[in-house]
């Protein structure tokens, strides 16, 4: 049996070797390593699958967060309202622009932020919301638009996690993740759903002027070449990787339902362990299972991440510590026992290895052995 890992990225490559080889020897040919033909055409080609009318390839995810607040217009001070319980670029950025993130509990069933509780966090000073659609599957986005219409303040969706996610409205309208909000953002960190090689993401808006912005503040600010219009940054996706990415994109959905194999695996094995419970699966999304995290009840969770170290099994515990109670972001406003929810997920969850690469044998080797464990806990 092949190595078991949290992700696979080397076997994957190995399957489209030939395709991403030639694509990247293309690229080392015609030296156009910045702004070369294959962003253009890998942006066009993510637009026509998220059906999304402008796509604005950038650096990384954090930077499309960013450049998303600027293109916006924050204004220092202003209010983002996210969820505490993510990753902590979401709340880098806010602090980063000196604006002030304001956390809100998740749901406990779809680990995505509590829509229960914004309207009780907006202010007059409040910018925008940015819900996180976390390990794969969309936040409650019909509530979120129609508190951020009501009080008029921006959607920013961070879609790191879900690219590919389907979100149906109760009208029966169906939206990709990161194309609801009026902008949404990605990342194409190797190991997300869609990586490359390095460090890529994008920014997504149905918006064609906040679409120049967008790129013009992407791009030092500029529209013409060493003309500057406003403050930008250099936030750009390189030919290399939107060559890689043209090549993977072909390849994304038979990713999901990869991943989904392996989600579905795991839901029928593991829904029997009395000590788990397997992810929540939200009628209103599809779930493309960037991570598949389980809640543990009743168990020393350090003790069986050991077991299962012990048995070559990797895990991961995403996210041990939530944004509120790390030294950058702590605050008198958010002692501990502020986010009851998040404190607990943060206590409780553990993620087994999910990607595109996993095979029966391995998925059975690491079921057995959390059986296994389940007859001595
Ligand atoms: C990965 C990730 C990001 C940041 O992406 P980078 O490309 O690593 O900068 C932002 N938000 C979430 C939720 C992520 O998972």
């Amino acid at each position: 049996m092949e190595t078991i890992r949290m992700a696979d990225l080397h076997t994957q490559y190995l399957r489209i070797k030939e395709e991403i080889d030639q694509a990247i020897q293309e690229v080392l040919d015609s030296t156009a390593f910045i702004q070369g033909p294959q962003v253009k055409q890998f942006a066009d080609a993510l637009g026509t699958f998220l059906d999304s009318k402008a796509v604005i390839p950038c650096a990384n995810g954090t930077d499309a967060l960013q450049i998303a607040m600027m293109a916006l217009g924050c204004k220092v001070g202003d209010e983002v309202i996210l969820p505490v319980y993510t990753y902590v670029a979401t709340a880098e950025v806010i602090a980063l622009l000196g604006l002030k993130p304001v956390f809100v509990d998740v749901d406990r069933n779809d680990f995505n932020i509590d829509v229960n509780q914004i309207e009780g966090k907006i202010t007059e000073r409040t910018f925008a919301i940015v819900p996180v659609h976390l390990y794969g599957q969309c936040a409650n986005m019909e509530s979120i638009l129609s508190i951020a219409k009501k009080h008029h303040i921006h959607v920013i969706e961070d879609a790191a996690q879900s690219l590919g996610a389907v979100y149906t409205f109760s009208d029966g309208q169906k939206l990709r993740a990161g194309t609801m909000g009026v902008i949404g953002c990605t990342s194409f960190f190797p190991s997300k759903n869609l990586g490359c090689f390095g460090d890529g993401g994008a920014i997504f808006t149905q918006d064609k002027s906040l679409a120049e912005n967008i790129k013009m503040i992407a791009n030092h600010g500029q529209k013409v070449k060493y003309y500057h219009d406003r403050i930008g940054v250099n936030s750009r996706l390189d030919t290399l990787q939107a060559a890689i990415l043209q090549v993977k994109l072909k390849y994304l959905t038979d990713y999901e339902t990869r991943r989904r194999r392996v989600a579905d695996f795991y839901d029928l094995t593991l829904s029997s362990i009395s000590f788990l419970e397997t992810p929540f699966r939200s009628s209103n999304s599809t779930h493309v299972f960037h991570q598949y995290t389980l809640k543990t009840k009743g168990i020393d969770r350090d003790q069986f991440r050991l077991y299962l170290e012990e048995r070559e099994i990797p895990t991961m515990i995403y996210y041990p510590v939530p944004l509120h109670l790390q030294k950058a972001y702590a605050s008198s406003d958010y002692p501990f026992g502020s986010f009851k929810v998040t404190e607990e997920l943060s206590r409780t969850v553990i993620s087994l290895p999910i990607h595109t690469e996993m095979t029966d044998d391995q998925l059975s080797y690491i079921c057995s052995a959390i059986k296994e464990f389940a007859k001595h806990a």
